[in-house]
């Protein structure tokens, strides 16, 4: 593959060049920024800027809440159910028009493989769009029998203004996520995305326009975590803060609601998940799952598997085997058909994942493919492989949001459960047997929000993900999303005899 990467699809007579737009949106509007300042975002494959993107700073915050704030009070609300259905599902048929713009714009911004952004990232989208939309005039409360003097019902109200934060990993699917379920429930959001990936959301804005949302119901600002994310989250205007991203950051979010209004806080944060590789295991599944575990979005998943407990009667040939598949990754251009490995996001997040590198061969665990940087070009890391590895270790306890696994051995399944269990973390985790029992036992032990039972990393839009532990907590997808984008009332109306 060309390790240059002078390959820009923008350009390309094979892709259709997506527009970029690079202002603020705020009320449908694409604006400048009020400061006037503008940041650069990377192209990982090769470390040089693609765009410069204006920054939302804190006043620009205030007149998107206010905007949102008004478009709530005054129209948003009184639009009947139904119709915010029928907008939510436009807006899906749009996303699936569009979806090679936008996984154009993924590819670049991000790194990730075109292929799987179209395939994947953007089908998902679609998907969680269409879920929500068909739940936007079934949410409702109930009717509470009391005393014969009264009448009681609840009425599941929306919020208001919805604060939502997003991470790099997934930058489409991350707004969906918490889009789709906030529009179904009646709510205006504004949208602080990450400052490594501010394209795709960008164009995603124009199709919110098109499909015909009033002005004010969806506003997407770019900038920095802090101060624009942090200015979003204390902001008293917003009454509910949903947050993807790092536990650290998790802490401050929380921290600020504390401090200012006390809103609603739903957070999702890191993982350590581990895979528990019984000895009745199918082999060939248990390979193939546990490698997707972890090397898919190329170890950047909240939920990646990164930590392997397999059976001490198995190792050897389950090692050898994961080996086998870990040096088959295509690694390089994300827009090259066959590439499954892209570029890690960022020089830091590069730098970090070395360093754990670093940490585990010091710490004494045994490389057995990977190990070092892919190329000599961007952010690639190779996939790698630690065998043998100790719980203590940083590379078994902390999350390196990279494409490198750790694998330990055990005797008993009660022990495997209890090390599985052994960090700060509980996202999700996932067991490996052909026996039914231990099947149910070790998914009932694991303190983790998600459990995969033989498979790895399947999700589905109507079921629900959220951490256990310091993975945070609030559940996304599914029935129970809904809880979190709405508000309870209690009417007792008194019956006159
Ligand atoms: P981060 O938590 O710093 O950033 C996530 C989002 O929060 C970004 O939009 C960022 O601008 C914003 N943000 C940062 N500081 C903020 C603050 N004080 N107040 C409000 N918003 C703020 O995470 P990152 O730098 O993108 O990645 C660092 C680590 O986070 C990764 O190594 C990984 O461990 C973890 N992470 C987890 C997920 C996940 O899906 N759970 C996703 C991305 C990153």
């Amino acid at each position: 593959m060309n390790e240059t990467f002078s390959f820009n699809p923008l350009t390309c007579p094979l892709f259709i060049p997506p527009t970029v737009h690079t202002h603020l949106f705020i009320n449908n509007e694409f604006v400048p920024g009020t400061s006037g300042k503008t940041f650069e975002t990377i192209n990982p494959t090769n470390g040089k800027p693609i765009i410069a993107v204006q920054e939302a700073t804190e006043a620009d915050v205030d007149k998107a809440v206010a905007v949102a704030t008004e478009c709530f009070e005054k129209v948003w609300k009184k639009v009947a159910a139904a119709e915010r259905g029928k907008l939510i599902f436009k807006l899906a048929d749009l996303i699936e028009r569009d979806a090679e713009s936008l996984a154009i714009l993924e590819a670049l911004d991000n790194g990730k493989s075109y292929k799987i952004a179209l395939e994947g990232d953007i089908v998902d989208s679609v998907g969680c769009y269409r879920y929500f939309a068909g739940w936007a005039d079934k949410i409702h409360g109930k009717t509470i029998e009391t005393t014969n003097d009264k009448l009681c019902y609840t009425r599941h109200e929306p919020v208001g203004v919805v604060g939502a934060i997003i991470p790099w990993n997934y930058p489409i699917m991350m707004s969906a996520w918490k889009l789709a379920p906030a529009l179904a429930c009646g709510n205006c959001i504004v949208l602080k995305t990450s400052e490594y990936t501010p394209l795709s959301a960008l164009k995603f804005a124009e199709l919110v326009k098109e499909a015909g949302f009033p002005p004010g119901v969806v506003n997407i600002l770019s900038g920095y975590g802090s101060p624009t994310g942090a200015y979003l989250a204390s902001h008293p205007g917003v009454s509910k803060l949903a947050f993807t991203g790092s536990t650290l950051t998790g802490r401050k979010i929380l921290e600020s609601s504390a401090k200012s209004n006390l809103k609603k806080i739903q957070l999702e944060l890191g993982g350590k998940s581990a895979n528990i590789v019984c000895a009745d295991a199918d082999l060939d599944e248990a390979v193939k799952w546990t490698t997707a575990g972890i090397f898919n979005n190329h170890g950047q998943s909240c939920n990646a598997g990164s930590r392997i407990y397999v059976h001490e009667s198995l190792a050897h040939e389950f090692i050898e085997r994961f080996k086998k598949e870990a040096l088959a990754i295509k690694v390089g251009d994300p827009f090259h058909e066959e590439t499954f490995q892209g570029p890690q996001i960022s020089q830091v997040q590069f730098d970090k994942i070395l360093g754990y590198i670093e940490s585990g061969k010091k710490e004494g665990a045994r490389v057995v493919t990977g190990g070092a940087r892919w190329g000599t070009v961007g952010y690639f890391v190779q996939p790698t492989v630690f065998a043998d590895c100790r719980d203590e270790m940083k590379i078994m306890q902390e999350e390196i949001f990279g494409p490198v696994v750790s694998i330990a051995t055990f005797k008993t399944v009660e022990e495997a459960i209890e090390r599985a269990n052994g960090t700060s973390y509980g996202l999700a985790g996932g067991v490996f047997t052909k026996d039914l029992s231990t099947a149910i036992r070790v998914s009932n032990e694991l303190k983790a929000g998600t459990v995969w039972v033989n498979c790895f990393d399947l999700f589905d839009q109507s079921t629900p993900f959220g951490g256990y532990k310091q993975s945070g907590f609030g559940k996304e997808l599914g029935e129970y999303a809904l809880h979190e984008y709405t508000q309870v009332k209690s009417v007792k109306i008194k019956i006159d005899p």
